[in-house]
């Protein structure tokens, strides 16, 4: 973790209060220890809050650690419900009626799935990033105070929740079968009554035969339902069955769930373990400063480079300038020889003082000539800037004007319409881009101050070069803005093209802002409209994401390519 340095103290600032009064307020909150302490000195000279004065490493190392209990804890429901999601489409699948196995397996499904992704909305979505920023400062400290009994009573309950709505579900289906049983056990009591009354009537025994003749179809449909009763009966054991399994599948929980209990109080009390944790992010506060002292460095020699352009320009200017004061320091010496002359007249011949008077704004008149050419020359010189900006603008009108349907994300662009754009940038994917190609690629982009022009940017499989899978156009000042959000991408100023450039993660495009760069964006993996590419000093790999392709991480069937439109106007 790097610190800034107080400019009152010297010291690292790397202390915050975290007293409600002091964290809701607008303003820095990380400061040295001396200035902390300073402002919440109270009139009669007694430090208030200094009880909730804490480290800032200590702050954040609690964050994170109770990011990850509230990780596994969540893990843990997601696993009960998909169990639980399991066995009841087991139970469903003994049924021998495929519509409902069908219409039962999708409703189970689809609220178990309902169930994950409120969950993982409410309590997995990060409001915050690593490393510390001020402007999530209030986000930090409302998760670092949260009470953790809430979510895991609250993802407990709905849980609950989830298995009564399923339970009950499930007990509509078994009524339905109930239902139809008792319907048959009905008609069979009525067909018996009717046989019994027949029986008893033996007075009508010519008439029997007649009558068994004529409630034979009943006696058959009897028969069948007694196929019907056997049927139900095989249900029952199976649903017995069921019965044990579940038991058995509760007593695996419950073994599951004190496995779990005695990893967390292993957890708990290993403290050793969370030293080691330090130490690696030690290791990481090291290699963090050793790579901002890199990228200052290449800061650091690109404005150096600048510099120099300017400096030469500045002396080019100044040779002009002095070139033409010697001229005129020649010609004021002319001038001062023949005032010399004259007045050696005025001594020889005593000529009169008007004539004297009359070479003196001669002089004069000359002088005010070459002070007016100085002028003009600063006023070239000026026009110069001038004209460079008018070209800028000539150059963006005409884009503009034809160029404009080209700025959006394309499928498929076929190479012919880029004819007007210079390939800058044409690599295999398993070549990483680090902050030194970034900077190489604005060297070419930008050639002069104030340069914006277009490019398009995308990929392709090699099988075919002659179209660009995914690619999209737009300024130069759009695309390659840097940005920070790891959740959220800019909108061009130009068309729907959303642009993030996050260092330590990615780079690339998507057709609305939201994006998931766990490194790479991973949002929505049916988006053919995204491209990402690692942007990533310490993973030196490069790919990853091409529309609905995610793991063309180091492909070497595809290649990155960038476009930029020439200037019509140079
Ligand atoms: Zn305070
Ligand atoms: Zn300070």
């Amino acid at each position: 973790m790097d610190f800034q340095i107080c400019q009152n103290t010297q010291s690292p600032e790397k202390f915050l209060c975290l007293n409600e009064e002091c964290y809701l307020a607008d303003k820095k909150h990380i400061q040295c220890y001396q200035c902390l302490t300073k402002q919440h000195l109270s009139k009669n000279r007694v430090v208030r809050h200094v009880d909730d004065f804490i480290e800032l490493e200590q702050f954040i190392n609690e964050i994170k650690k109770k990011q990850n209990r509230r990780h596994t804890f969540i893990q843990m429901i997601f696993q009960q419900a998909l169990d639980f999601q399991k066995s009841k489409v087991q139970e469903i699948q003994l049924s021998k009626n495929a519509d409902l196995i069908k219409n039962a397996t999708e409703k189970i499904e689809g609220e178990t799935t309902k169930f994950l992704r409120s969950l993982s909305t409410l309590y997995l979505e990060q409001k915050f990033t690593f490393p510390y920023q001020n402007s999530f400062h209030v986000q930090y400290v409302k998760f670092y105070f949260e009470n953790e009994n809430k979510y895991q009573e609250d993802s407990k309950q709905k849980l609950g929740i989830l298995f009564s709505q399923i339970e009950k579900y499930m007990h509509t289906l078994d009524l339905d079968i109930r239902t139809t049983m008792k319907r048959s056990y009905q008609k069979l009591e009525v067909l018996e009554k009717q046989v019994i009354q027949f029986g008893k009537q033996s007075m009508y025994n010519k008439l029997q035969l007649l009558i068994l003749l004529l409630i034979l179809p009943y006696l058959v449909y009897l028969q069948f339902n007694q196929f019907e009763i056997l049927k139900y009966q095989k249900q029952q054991e199976q649903s017995v069955q069921i019965q044990d399994y579940l038991i058995q599948e509760i007593l695996n929980q419950k073994d599951k769930f004190s496995i779990i209990e005695k990893r967390l109080e292993e957890l708990q009390f290993n403290g050793t373990q969370d030293i080691q944790k330090l130490n690696n992010t030690l290791v990481e506060v090291t290699d963090g400063f050793q790579k901002l002292k890199i990228r200052f460095d290449t800061f650091k020699q690109s404005s150096t480079i600048n510099q120099e352009k300017t400096m030469i320009n500045i002396q080019n200017n100044l040779e002009v300038l002095q070139k033409n004061i010697s001229d005129l320091n020649n010609k004021e010496g002319i001038l001062q020889s023949q005032i010399q002359q004259i007045q050696q007249k005025v001594d020889k011949i005593s000529v009169k003082e008007s004539e004297q008077q009359k070479y003196l704004e001669e002089y004069k008149r000359i002088k005010q000539g070459e002070v007016r050419k100085v002028k003009e020359l600063i006023e070239i010189i000026k026009q110069k800037n001038l004209m460079r900006k008018i070209i800028q603008l000539k150059n963006y009108v005409y884009t503009l004007k034809n160029f404009k349907d080209l700025i959006k994300i394309h499928l498929n662009l076929p190479k012919r319409k880029l004819k007007d754009f210079e390939l800058i940038y044409d690599e295999l994917f398993d070549k990483p881009i680090l902050i030194y190609t970034m900077m190489n690629i604005q060297q070419k982009v930008y050639k002069y101050e104030g340069d914006n022009p277009l490019l398009c940017l995308g990929g392709l499989n090699i099988e075919n070069l002659e179209k660009i899978d995914l690619i999209a156009c737009d300024f130069a000042n759009d695309m390659l803005n840097p940005t920070f959000d790891s959740d959220k991408a800019t909108k061009s100023r130009h068309g729907d093209i959303y642009w993030y450039q996050v260092q330590e993660s990615s780079f690339g495009f998507a057709p609305n802002e939201k994006i998931k760069l766990l490194y790479c964006d991973d949002y929505d993996e049916e988006s053919e409209y995204r491209l990402s590419y690692w942007y990533n000093l310490r993973s030196s790999s490069g790919g990853r994401r091409l529309g609905k392709q995610l793991l063309l991480e180091n492909s070497t069937k595809h290649r990155l390519q960038l476009y930029l439109l020439k200037p019509i106007f140079e």
